[in-house]
């Protein structure tokens, strides 16, 4: 599925604010640094196309959305890795890894994860999962 880096950055953000309280639209655009309306369009936008679902003010990740985001995680730290072993900074790849890791494609991501020896953490020591599919 084609999303865009807004997208994935609301997918990165819902998952991490849900593991502590219920999302809302507001809370999305706030801790983004854009106006609700603007964060409105593009939970609309991802809604349309079952990336999150809006029960009762509350946004949440579907299983399409779920999936998305544990295939852009596993490429965002097995991008870091590959990085960081050639002399990146791991904060350094982190923010630029945010900008490619939805584009990448799976089997890319598996020769990376491959020829990195199969790591189970990323340098920030956040666990790579291993069958995402
Ligand atoms: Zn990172």
């Amino acid at each position: 599925m084609d999303i865009s880096k807004r997208e994935r950055d609301y997918i990165v953000l819902l998952k991490e604010l849900s593991s502590e309280f219920p999302v809302r639209i507001s809370d999305l655009a706030r801790a983004s640094g854009v106006k609700e309306p603007t964060a409105y369009e593009s939970i609309k936008r991802m809604e349309e196309k079952g990336l999150v679902k809006v029960r009762k003010g509350i946004v949440v990740l579907t299983d399409t959305g779920l999936l998305t985001y544990l295939k852009i995680i596993k490429a965002h730290r097995v991008l870091e890795l590959l990085f960081v072993k050639h002399g990146a900074d791991p904060d350094e790849a982190c923010k630029e890894c945010a900008n490619i890791d939805y584009l990448i494609s799976e089997s890319m991501v598996q020769k990376a994860y491959n020829s990195l020896g199969s790591p189970s953490v990323c340098p920030h020591g956040r666990p790579i999962e291993v069958n995402v599919q």
